[in-house]
């Protein structure tokens, strides 16, 4: 489920007509997310297991 913006007036929903009479669109996605910074963690964590692994 994506959360839509209405860049009218800037509210948030999940139907992309607004209240207002515009259309909202989804927001743009962040630079980054949570999600790739664990996976690089849990990536780096592993690389760091099979290197001190005997
Ligand atoms: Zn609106």
């Amino acid at each position: 489920m994506k959360i839509l913006k209405c860049p009218s007036c800037q509210s948030y929903g999940l139907q992309s007509s607004c209240s207002c009479g515009g259309e909202r669109i989804a927001p743009k996605p962040p630079k980054y997310s949570p999600e790739d910074k664990y996976a690089k963690y849990r990536r780096m964590w592993k690389h760091d297991l099979d290197h001190h692994d005997p």
